[in-house]
């Protein structure tokens, strides 16, 4: 009776906050979770080392090489990797793959400052180096702050050399030095996509001049440690991929420990989490299936971009190892699947509330956050999902107590952005944005709910089961 009593009242006023529902052993849970995700994001601040972490992480479960196996049937665990920057996931079904997958995807390309292919130079008895940056950011809020260096030197003898400095608690970090206040009268003035310029995003690594050398003698000394440490000699930056990322550690955030702080969210929040609720699921009726794809902060090009057919390319082989592939099959795969597209969204800041709408936004510890549509000015350049299929999601999570929240990224007509949901879309399978929300998008350091990191999980465990 109690107990009824109790249930009558919660009725009254639906929970929206997930912290408020768990109960001791689901706390556990979403500690334990974001332990597991804060050394994620510490460990994987590059594509290539999310892929390598992903990998590790699968192999210990059982999943093997697509490539290396010569057939396929239902349970089996199985992974392609797109030139160590992508990778395909698949739980082979019991149903033949032409009934369509359910399919998680996320990127795992995060922004950052790229160095040059001729990066190291000398000035004033200092050495730095060219950067470019990649994806869309705030100039500004990259400097005076500590960076690392990861990435990799391919040389010329086919052996790639991988590259962390700036990580490890004995590593030096390195920088993009700002003006002081005292001297930037004209600075101040300049609106704030000025005030830092891209070409003058160079990072200071070096200051000692190596002795007895006539030119350039500080760029020599820290050629000497770099070609000393990895094996390489300077052309080899012409075939390297560096990638200069916030250095240090992800955080819990917040008195009561309730968030993430940490480079990268955007969108291996979204890439952790799809994977980890693969890793969970061991069969299925259809193939499910996890894809992480690299180059979507640039528009999702590329061989390893989401618009590479690489992913059909997987399938494809999948059905031959499954003996069961033609062209007519692989199309009917693609247009048959469901999927839940992935990226982080806008959760609602006091700080600036001028360009959310307060009824359509997400919110920090709501839970999941979906989008039926992205885009900007008119919902230009987005996926907009069906409602038949939103209804069916909305099925799934309600049966399995999963928090979620229906959100546009902002106000209208305040900006946008897109996804890789629309590009999937075009194989005509049923494709929808979801993912977790964010502060502090695109900054060197975002913050994200545990809470909404536990419900994405448990969210992409639900489509996995139900759809
Ligand atoms: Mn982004
Ligand atoms: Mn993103």
């Amino acid at each position: 009776m109690a107990e009824k009593a109790k249930n009558q009242k919660k009725d009254k006023k639906e929970i929206t906050n997930a912290w408020l529902k768990y109960n001791a052993k689901q706390l556990k849970e979403v500690d334990q979770l974001s332990d597991e995700y804060i050394d994620f994001i510490s460990e994987c601040k590059t594509e290539r080392e999310c892929v390598d972490k992903i990998v590790s992480m699968a192999e210990k479960l059982g999943y093997k090489d697509l490539a290396k196996v010569k057939k396929a049937k239902a349970g089996d665990r199985l992974y392609a990797i797109n030139k160590g920057k992508a990778i395909v996931l698949f739980v082979v079904g019991t149903e033949p793959l032409e009934k369509g997958m359910k399919i998680l995807g996320a990127h795992i390309d995060s922004p950052r400052l790229d160095i040059k292919q001729n990066p190291l130079y000398e000035d004033t008895e200092l050495a730095l180096m060219e950067t470019h940056y990649y994806g869309g950011i705030k100039k500004y809020q990259w400097v005076a702050t500590p960076m690392a260096i990861h990435g990799v030197f391919c040389k010329k003898d086919g052996t790639t050399v991988k590259v962390v400095i700036g990580e490890d608690p004995s590593d030096p970090v390195v920088g993009i030095s700002d003006l002081l206040i005292h001297l930037a009268q004209d600075q101040m003035e300049k609106k704030a996509s000025k005030v830092i310029e891209g070409e003058d995003l160079n990072v200071l690594v070096g200051s000692i001049p190596l002795k007895d050398t006539e030119k350039d003698a500080v760029k020599a000394n820290v050629m000497k440690l770099i070609a000393d440490k990895y094996g390489i000699e300077e052309k080899d930056f012409l075939s390297a991929e560096l990638e200069v990322v916030p250095a240090g550690r992800a955080r819990h955030y917040g008195i009561d420990k309730s968030m993430v702080m940490g480079y990268g969210q955007d969108d291996r929040i979204c890439a952790f989490t799809s994977a980890k609720a693969l890793f969970n699921c061991t069969s299925t009726d259809r193939t499910a299936v996890c894809i992480l794809v690299d180059k979507e902060e640039i528009g999702s090009v590329g061989a390893t971009g989401m618009t590479s057919v690489f992913f059909e390319n997987m399938v494809a082989e999948l059905m031959d190892k499954c003996g069961d592939y033609s062209e007519l099959k692989l199309r009917r795969a693609l247009q048959n699947s469901h999927m839940l597209s992935s990226d982080v969204n806008a959760a609602y800041d006091p700080n600036y509330p001028s360009v959310m709408e307060k009824k359509n936004c997400s919110y920090l510890g709501k839970g999941m956050a979906f989008s039926k549509f992205t885009g900007s000015r008119g919902k230009s350049g987005s996926n907009d999902a069906n409602p038949e299929f939103i209804a069916k999601l909305r099925a799934a999570f309600d049966k399995h107590n999963v928090f979620y929240q229906m959100a546009e990224l902002g106000k209208v007509d305040q900006g946008g952005g897109g996804t890789i949901a629309y590009i999937m879309a075009k194989y005509n399978m049923e494709v929808i944005d979801s993912g977790v929300a964010l502060h502090n998008m695109h900054a060197p350091w975002e913050v994200s709910s545990k809470a909404d990191i536990y419900e994405a999980v448990n969210g992409y465990e639900a489509f996995l089961k139900e759809i």
